[in-house]
């Protein structure tokens, strides 16, 4: 159960209201009560005000050495109420008249009054009015205890004193009113808010419940079903276009695979079959001469270095897929490698009578991994030997451009057409299938220019084909060089 989303969260939110509910509810019970108090205090103010000036008129009626006594009775009588005591005391601390004295009983208070004048407490509030003119304390007695007030006055020149008490039973029953109402109400409010929490958390936790239904019903072979959105706007929405776009990048992902598979087994097949197909005629007869084997050998022989070619670049590409491609970076001169790579290819250059220039004036120091690096020249130059006609020209330079070495390799080859030009670094994609699948110049499988580009990103470089016309083509690989001032490779 507290696996439960739902549950977890209607817990959570009962937990809190509850805790804020008490908090709450304690809170104004102590405000309730202070309030109650400070009412009590200056009403018993008041009233003793209000006594007193009721006596100092009577005193002024009065004679002799009862005075105080006399009109203390007729105060008294006038205010008589039905939870206040008074006690009078002289400048000594003497008993002169307390409410109870009165001839007419003072109804409940009455009963509790002789052990309320006889307590501790009692006669320290008295004591106490003698260090201060008015004082407020609490005294124990009948059901609730009462609020006691001292106050001094005086009566001939000499100071006498006043205690007033008044019940707190009806503050006290007040409280225990509130206290009870708080208690029934607290539990009940609890009840109902976790019930209406938990229908909450159900209504709009159920977007998600479809959605993990939904989800668990997409698998490879209906990858193109989405999520149904309900509100774009909202977070469940936010969350169902966010599968929805992962699923569309997986998708994309998959069919590139698929495609991939497809076209390499394409790829494969057509020198699988020419070996077969090649093998099967040698061995049709009996007996071939020495020449024929030859001949045939040899062609099986090209078509298998084609064939490892081909598995080679896919196994490049599957690795450089997976992110599982190393890259070993050494030091050396880029100038250094791009003569180099000119000089490995002369040879075909010279098959074609194509002249080779190579233009690299400065030392380019580079941090890089060459066997890569030099695959992709090879690449470029392979491809512009391939594609230039004849007589014709290829042109290698290298320089230094701001923060990056650029290599331009420029041929005077018949060019690619402008609407082809963005897809020729696509895999297995060629310009001309004829003329570059042509067996004798060794045509590739339209991956050259995908790994190449690949070799140029996982340097943080890139390849462009900078320029294509009838005239020619020219192919730049950009290569970040390092920082002004970094050591340079021992040559
Ligand atoms: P391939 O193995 O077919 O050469 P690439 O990926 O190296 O594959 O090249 C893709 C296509 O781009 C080629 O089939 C070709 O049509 C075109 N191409 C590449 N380099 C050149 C170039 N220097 N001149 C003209 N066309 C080129």
């Amino acid at each position: 159960m507290l696996e439960s989303v739902r549950f977890r969260l209607t817990l959570w939110y009962t937990a809190v209201l509850a805790l804020v509910l008490v908090v709450l509810s304690m809170a104004a019970y102590f405000v309730l009560r202070q309030s109650t108090l400070q009412g009590t205090d200056s009403s018993l103010t008041e009233i003793a005000d209000a006594f007193l000036t009721t006596l100092q008129a009577e005193l002024k009626d009065q004679s002799g050495p009862n005075a105080l006594q006399l009109a203390a009775e007729q105060a008294l009588f006038e205010h008589r109420y039905r939870d206040n005591l008074f006690v009078i005391l002289d400048p000594r601390g003497n008993v002169v008249i307390t409410s109870e004295d009165l001839p007419v009983p003072n109804q409940p208070a009455k009963s509790h009054a002789a052990g309320i004048f006889a307590s501790g407490a009692f006669r320290k509030l008295a004591e106490a009015s003698l260090h201060g003119d008015r004082f407020f304390q609490n005294v124990p007695g009948g059901p609730d205890g009462y609020r006691g007030f001292v106050r001094q006055f005086p009566v001939n020149g000499q100071g006498h004193i006043l205690i007033v008490l008044q019940s707190l039973h009806r503050q006290a029953e007040l409280l225990k009113e509130i206290a009870r109402t708080f208690a029934w109400v607290i539990p009940i409010a609890v009840l109902l808010a976790c019930a209406g929490g938990y229908f909450l958390a159900r209504k709009s936790l159920a977007p998600v419940v479809d959605m993990a239904t939904q989800a668990g019903r997409i698998g490879a072979e209906n990858l193109h079903e989405r999520l149904a959105v309900r509100n774009r706007k909202d977070e469940l929405g936010h969350l169902a276009l966010a599968f929805n776009s992962l699923l569309d990048r997986l998708n994309l992902s998959f069919e590139r695979q698929r495609r991939f598979m497809a076209d390499a087994s394409h790829e494969l097949r057509t020198p699988v079959a020419i070996l077969r197909g090649e093998a099967d005629v040698a061995l049709s007869q009996p007996s071939r001469t020495l020449e024929e084997y030859r001949e045939s050998l040899l062609l099986l022989r090209d078509e298998a270095e084609r064939l490892t070619h081909i598995v080679e670049d896919l196994f490049t590409l599957a690795r450089a897929d997976a992110g599982q491609y190393p890259l070993t970076r050494s030091d050396f001169y880029l100038d250094e490698l791009v003569a180099d790579c000119t000089r490995n290819t002369r040879t075909l250059a010279l098959a074609k009578r194509i002249t080779l220039a190579v233009d690299a004036p400065a030392e380019l120091p580079l941090h890089a991994d060459e066997g890569l690096l030099r695959r992709m020249f090879l690449n470029l130059l392979d491809n512009a030997i391939k594609y230039t006609p004849e007589g014709g020209r290829v042109a290698v330079s290298c320089c230094r451009a701001g923060a990056e070495y650029a290599v331009s390799i420029t041929d005077t080859g018949p060019g690619i057409p402008a609407e082809l030009q963005p897809r020729i670094f696509e895999r297995f994609f060629r310009a001309d299938e004829a003329r570059s699948r042509g067996e004798k110049d060794g045509g590739g499988a339209g991956l050259g220019l995908s790994i190449s580009r690949w070799i140029a990103e996982a340097h943080q470089g890139r390849l462009e084909l900078t320029r294509s016309d009838s005239s020619g083509s020219t192919f730049t690989a950009f290569l970040p060089a390092p920082a002004a001032g970094a050591p340079s490779p021992v040559r």
